[in-house]
C-alpha cells in the first residue's frame, strides 16, 4: 500500500492568513500545510480520504488522475469543501465515484451540495458520485480491499477513521473508544490527529496523541491536522523516534498485510 499526505494542516491551513508567527513565515516547505487528506494506492485502487478545500491543487501537484473511491471522515468544511473538484476526475474516467461516510456525513453532503443531488437545471457540470452510508465498525469492500470504519469522538461529534490492512487514519479526534482501540492492535502504521501542545476541546494535543500511540504496537506513527503552533523541525526534535509530524507530500509504502 502506498500512502501519501495531500494535506496535513488544521482547518485554517498553514500559514494562516495574516499571521507572522515563526511557523507561518518559515521558508521550510514542511511548514506549509494544506487541509488534511491522504491518497492511497492499494492493489490497483486509488482511494482518497476526504476532499479538502485545496483538492484541485492537491490533485494537480500529486498527479492524481484517477479516483476509485472517496472515504469521508466527517462533514466539517476543511474535509469536504473540495467535493466539487471531483468533476475533474469524472471528466477523465467513466462512471460515478463511490463516496463513503457515516449517516451524518452523507446527510450534510447532500444538504451542503444540494445543487448536485437536486439539480434545478441541466448543464453547468456536476460531480458524478454515489453516496454510500456506512456503519461504524462494519467493514465493507472495495473490490477485494477490506475497509473498516473506526468510530472516534471529535468533541461531541461521532466521526470515522479508517483501517485498511495494517494502516489506520484517524484525523479530527480527541477520544478513541475501546472498540476502535482494539481494532488498532495489529496496526503497524498509524496516522493520528495532534493539533498543538495545548489541550483542545475537539482535537488531541501532542501529549494525548503520544499516550494513545504508546498504548499500541505500531511501528510508526505520523501526526496530522497540525496547527501553526507546531513548527516542523522543532516539534520533530522532541518526538520519539517512531513518531513524526506528517507533512504535505510525505509518502510511504506499507507491505501488504491482511485484506
Ligand atoms: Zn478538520
Ligand atoms: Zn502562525
Ligand atoms: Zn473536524
Amino acid at each position: 500500500m502506498y500512502i501519501k499526505f495531500l494535506g496535513s494542516g488544521t482547518s485554517h491551513g498553514v500559514p494562516i492568513v495574516g499571521c507572522n508567527c515563526p511557523t507561518c513565515i518559515s521558508d521550510n516547505p514542511q511548514n506549509k500545510r494544506y487541509r488534511a487528506a491522504v491518497h492511497l494506492k492499494y492493489r490497483d485502487n486509488s482511494i482518497l480520504i476526504d476532499t479538502p478545500p485545496e483538492l484541485r491543487l492537491q490533485l494537480l501537484e500529486n498527479q492524481i488522475t484517477r479516483v476509485d473511491a472517496i472515504l469521508f471522515t466527517h462533514p466539517h468544511a476543511d474535509h469536504i469543501m473540495g467535493f466539487d473538484d471531483i468533476r475533474a476526475i469524472n471528466r477523465l474516467q467513466k462512471g460515478e465515484i463511490p463516496c463513503y461516510g457515516n449517516e451524518i456525513t452523507i446527510d450534510k453532503i447532500k444538504n451542503i451540495f444540494d445543487y448536485i443531488f437536486n439539480p434545478i437545471q441541466i448543464g453547468g457540470g456536476l460531480p458524478r458520485v454515489k453516496l454510500i452510508e456506512i456503519q461504524p465498525l462494519v467493514p465493507f469492500y472495495l473490490s477485494d480491499i477490506k475497509i473498516t470504519p473506526l468510530p472516534v469522538k471529535h468533541g461531541k461529534l461521532d466521526i470515522l477513521g479508517y483501517k485498511i490492512g495494517k494502516f489506520a487514519y484517524l484525523t479530527d479526534c480527541n477520544q478513541i473508544p475501546d472498540s476502535t482501540l482494539s481494532l488498532l492492535e495489529d496496526v503497524k502504521l498509524l496516522v493520528l490527529d495532534a493539533l498543538r501542545f495545548k489541550t483542545h476541546p475537539t482535537h488531541f494535543n501532542i501529549e494525548q496523541a503520544l499516550q494513545i500511540i504508546n498504548k499500541l504496537n505500531v511501528d510508526r506513527a505520523f501526526l496530522t491536522h497540525i496547527s501553526h503552533h507546531l513548527e516542523h523541525e522543532k516539534t520533530n526534535r522532541i518526538l520519539p523516534d517512531n513518531v513524526k509530524l506528517a507533512y504535505d507530500g510525505l509518502s510511504f509504502t506499507l507491505k501488504e498485510g491482511e485484506k
